[in-house]
């Protein structure tokens, strides 16, 4: 059945290239698409992997970058998430579990053990963890990432250097996932166009069209970067905008009631010497009730997060000061070395896509993050809530629901058995390397600076990364603008971002040159990096 449909073209070019001009190219190619899906954040890329490697022809169109939503702004964790156990939501759990171990097996270059510590400080409340963790274990099954243990006092202050000690009981050592979300996005969408599918960022679907039984057949998309416009035939139309569902139902139908209600979580980033060594802290119940995790990333800490209902999505969102003071109380409690607001590296907000409450009174951390996949009366497919560890499992249903409902040949899902883009063993000394993100990619960038010795360059005098991992991001991750690069091919800006405007210069230079822009554009680059950035600092 699967012959039936034409199989997509080319994939990555040589070299493992994935470049927008070849991407663009593919529009051409296909006049009716089976599959077009609005939105490249975790859902939408998982989608286009999913879709293309059932041979169905697949196009992706995100509106800015890929993972330039909430999908480069998550706390990085692969988790079951032990507070969804609390509120006994065993299957999610359950479900996030399996996947967290399938993430871990096919992004291996990205997705990492992560033990965290859960301080102490009255015994009842140690016995409730250990409990706790052990089913957490038990829910895990063969996906297990470890056991969890209650610690002494003297073992959790080793795990926990900075930890508070007074009152100190012991801890509780338990194991996840953590991973860098914006790289896993950016090889999702190498590996789906590898599968054969046309993904494009900089291209925003702008209108819905529909045929005389008011049916969706199709997208309106208009290039961000040269204002063309062009129409897309399709037959199953996925709608994966994450806090931008309601918009795109309301291209649908203006009537549509609110599907999606945006949850605001803020993170602060630290430098290491507040939590050193390799293992995170988790409070499991702030003063009001909620869960905190201070856990190192790309050597720094970050600290959060916050949940707070927010009126209206944007790209951008604003750390409030009340979120602010309250990881920064909660962090000085637990710590011996005390963050300040002047010891903040990096503030970064991002909008959970929560399915909109059921009654008026519920609380955000009361909505379950499970998935739903709704169709609408003119067939429009849309994505609501999830969480980026279940982004396969979103994938593989909404594509069943596209089988099911736009009789699409039938197919199965592979997702469980597909490596991702990079996919390498990789352990904690190779990590130590920090090139260690491009897993099997690694050699090739090391054969770039071989060629171009200049491309040795370091970026910023206190950071590892250099002009080579610039160009690299230009030339094969579809990078477009400082920003793509600073944000989500390094990580920069989510690190230290006074040191990613300092570096702004240099990246625009290369862009231009790479991309054959003028000096008018490289200005321009700079000064909207650094407004950006402007955001991201206190
Ligand atoms: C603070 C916070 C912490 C989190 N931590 C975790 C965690 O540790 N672990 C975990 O598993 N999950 C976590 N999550 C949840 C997870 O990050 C999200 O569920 C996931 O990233 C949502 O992905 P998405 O693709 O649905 O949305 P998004 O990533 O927002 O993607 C939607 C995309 O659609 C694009 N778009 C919008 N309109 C259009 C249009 N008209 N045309 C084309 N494109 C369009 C947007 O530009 C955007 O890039 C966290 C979320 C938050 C907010």
């Amino acid at each position: 059945m699967v012959e039936k449909l034409s199989m997509c073209n080319s994939g990555l070019t040589e070299n493992n290239q994935m470049k927008r001009t070849e991407q663009l190219a593919k529009l051409h190619e296909t006049t009716i698409w089976d599959v077009i899906i609005i939105g490249g954040g975790a859902s939408g890329l998982g989608v286009a992997l999913d879709s293309a490697s059932r041979s169905y022809k697949t196009i992706l169109v995100e509106a800015v970058d890929f993972a330039k939503g909430t999908s480069s702004r998550s706390t990085k964790l692969a988790h079951g998430g032990v507070r969804y156990l609390e509120q006994f939501n065993i299957s999610l759990v359950r479900e996030a579990l399996k996947e967290r171990g399938f993430m871990l097996k096919n992004a291996g270059h990205l997705v990492k053990n992560q033990s965290f510590v859960i301080p102490v400080y009255n015994r009842w409340s140690g016995y409730f963890y250990t409990i706790g963790l052990k089913f957490y274990d038990l829910l895990a099954g063969n996906s297990s990432f470890g056991k969890s243990e209650f610690l002494s006092k003297e073992k959790t202050i080793k795990l926990l250097p900075t930890v508070k000690q007074e009152k100190l009981k012991g801890g509780i050592i338990y194991h996840d996932g953590q991973f860098d979300d914006a790289r896993l996005a950016i090889n999702l969408a190498q590996t789906a166009v590898e599968k054969g599918a046309c993904v494009l960022n900089y291209t925003k679907v702008t209108q819905l069209i529909k045929d005389k039984e008011n049916k969706i057949c199709g997208v309106e998309i208009k290039d961000m970067e040269t204002g063309e416009k062009h129409k897309l035939k399709g037959n199953a139309i996925i709608n994966a905008t994450g806090v931008f569902t309601n918009t795109i139902l309301n291209l649908d139908n203006p009537e549509h009631e609110k599907s999606i209600v945006p949850s605001q979580g803020i993170h602060l980033v630290f430098d290491k010497s507040f939590l050193p060594g390799e293992n995170a802290l988790m409070i499991p119940k702030t003063n009001d009730g909620r869960v905190l995790f201070i856990v190192p990333w790309h050597d720094k800490i970050i600290v959060g997060t916050t949940d707070t209902l927010i009126e209206k999505p944007s790209l951008e969102p604003k750390a409030l000061e009340t979120e602010i003071d309250f990881i920064l109380e909660t962090a000085q409690r637990f710590l011996t070395k005390k963050p300040k607001r002047s010891d903040i590296l990096s503030v970064f907000s991002g909008l959970r896509p929560l399915a909109a409450p059921k009654s008026k009174g519920q609380n955000t951390k009361e909505i379950s993050r499970s998935h739903q996949i709704i169709v609408s009366a003119s067939g429009l497919i849309s994505i609501i809530g999830g969480k980026w560890t279940t982004y396969r499992k979103i994938a593989e249903d909404a594509i069943n629901k596209a089988i099911e409902t736009h009789h699409l040949p039938k197919t199965k899902c592979e997702t469980e058995n597909i490596s991702v883009h990079g996919n390498k063993i990789t352990n904690d000394s190779d990590r130590e390397n920090h090139l260690y993100v491009y897993g099997s990619d690694i050699p090739e960038i090391l054969k770039l600076q071989q060629n171009n010795p200049e491309l040795k360059e370091k970026l910023h005098p206190n950071y590892p990364y250099t002009l080579a991992e610039v160009v690299w991001a230009i030339r094969n991750e579809m990078a477009r603008t400082v920003e793509d690069i600073l944000a989500r091919r390094l990580r920069l800006l989510f690190l230290d971002a006074k040191a990613a405007i300092e570096c702004s210069k240099k990246v625009s230079v290369l862009l231009a040159k790479e991309l054959n822009k003028d000096a008018v554009w490289e200005q321009n680059q700079i000064a909207e990096f650094k407004k950006t950035a402007e955001g991201y600092l206190l």
